[in-house]
């Protein structure tokens, strides 16, 4: 009988480990990780200045550390400068901070990580996806903030940068394997639905000039504004492996060549007064967005909110 206990013990303590040891290297749990636009010298919301600028004493521009042919902008709002930068850290801190209270459908944790966690800090592009890359990661999200670019500064609203490759990019085929479009479609329609329940609409207008989507030939820079769902082709001749013209994003097309989903969320218009005032402007309405866009991830990757005990 001893020994039949014995064995018992035995058995359910291997079960233990067995089951420990598979939570531990967590196949099942589910990692994303958040990227805050910009960084250290960039401030974001860079455009080409735009004529009328220096007569708006509510605009400061910098040349781009990186683009000479772009100006990084800080906007005045209330006697106080605020830029993109600073904005969109604090949506991804609090962004991680609300995903972290989700749990998979099989009980596994959330694991956020982050691309930066200061505003000194301005990671390569291509590195911020290759993180995801790295660290097996379900999804790799840039969180931005937009800006018009046009002197009247109406452009208002949300949108989500996808990709435009229906084909599988990375292969030298055709194949007609639109996983990742597919994707990062309904993730950014999942997010945007979320938006709208807080009272940001699907933004109509980019400040640039669209070209409809979905025509035949692809041109080089053609862009597509559906639903709060933009699509840019690369302005030059860049390719994918498949001979397909690229994404015009650099973290877009990292994405595609690195075979994971990556989408830039631009939540909404820093330009825009009534934008700044009812979603960007107060730390609380920060958390709101960063709520949203939890509940918009959730909803599409299946992940359950834990009850509080
Ligand atoms: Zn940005």
């Amino acid at each position: 009988m001893k020994i039949f206990k014995k064995i018992f013990v035995l058995i359910f303590l291997n079960m233990f480990c067995i089951s420990n040891s598979t939570n531990a290297s967590s196949p099942d749990s589910f990692k994303i990780v958040l990227d805050a636009g910009h960084g250290a010298a960039d401030l974001g919301c860079a455009k080409n200045r735009a004529s009328g600028e220096d007569e708006d004493t509510s605009i400061r521009a910098y040349p781009h550390p990186s683009n000479s042919s772009l100006f990084v902008r800080e906007y005045r709002y209330n006697k106080k400068w605020v830029n993109e930068r600073s904005t969109n850290l604090k949506i991804a801190f609090y962004l991680k901070e609300e995903l972290q209270k989700y749990k998979t459908l099989e009980g596994n944790e959330v694991k956020v990580f982050l691309t930066r966690t200061t505003n000194e800090e301005n990671p390569a592009l291509f590195d911020r996806v290759n993180l995801g890359k790295q660290l097996a990661a379900n999804v790799v999200i840039s969180l931005h903030n937009n800006a018009s670019g046009n002197y009247s500064r109406k452009a208002r609203g949300a949108m989500v940068l996808v990709t435009s490759s229906k084909s599988d990019a990375r292969s030298e085929f055709k194949t007609e394997d639109s996983k990742l479009y597919l994707e990062e479609e309904s993730l950014a329609n999942s997010i945007l639905k979320e938006l709208e329940k807080i009272g940001i609409s699907r933004a109509t207008t980019s400040g640039e000039t669209l070209t409809k989507g979905g025509t035949l030939p692809i041109t080089p820079g053609q862009i597509s504004l559906e639903n709060g769902l933009l699509r840019r082709f690369s302005e030059d001749t860049d390719k994918y492996p498949n001979g397909q013209l690229s994404d015009f994003y650099k973290i877009i097309r990292a994405g595609v060549n690195l075979g994971i989903p990556a989408i830039i969320v631009e939540h909404a218009y820093f330009d825009n007064e009534v934008d700044y005032k009812n979603f960007l402007s107060t730390d609380k309405s920060l958390k709101a967005l960063a709520k949203a866009d939890a509940k918009g991830i959730a909803n599409f990757y299946r992940l359950q909110k834990q009850q509080k005990i």
